[in-house]
């Protein structure tokens, strides 16, 4: 069961993943990747021409949950958007790999998600608000 872990403007739609990884509804813009460990699916609201979610199928919240035993899940979380990066010939051009961290850091979805982003000469806007 997913659960809400932070008191602020944190939407809970962990359920929605959970469902994706449980094929109780299709990946939201087309299943990349997956094996007995990971999933990757095309986000639903791309911000650019590549933009895929890379998720563990384990339930974790966010980077603040990790436990030093999710090691390898998260480095292998990198090597799947490297691989997939390669597969879809943005990598020489470049991209971004960006795990966004709580209120602050604009989560909105409470499970672990690596956003791959690219296709395109993206924003260096990281600003503060
Ligand atoms: P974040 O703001 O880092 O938590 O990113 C959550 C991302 O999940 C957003 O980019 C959403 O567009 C995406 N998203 C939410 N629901 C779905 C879904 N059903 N399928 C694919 N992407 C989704």
């Amino acid at each position: 069961m997913s659960q809400v872990i932070y008191s602020f403007n944190f939407i809970d739609m962990a359920t929605i993943f959970t469902k994706i990884i449980q094929k109780e509804i299709p990946a939201g813009r087309g299943l990349v990747y997956e094996d007995d460990q990971i999933m990757a699916f095309y986000d639903i609201h791309p911000i650019a021409p590549v933009h895929i979610l890379i998720i563990p199928k384990k339930e974790i919240a966010s980077i603040n949950d990790l436990e030093d035993a999710d090691q390898a899940l998260i480095g292998k979380m990198v090597l799947v958007a490297r691989n997939i990066a390669r597969d879809l010939n943005i990598s020489e051009k470049g991209y971004k790999l960006l795990f966004r961290v709580g209120e602050y850091g604009g989560q909105e979805v409470s499970h672990i998600h690596l956003h791959l982003i690219g296709g395109a000469r993206l924003h260096e806007d990281i600003r503060p608000v």
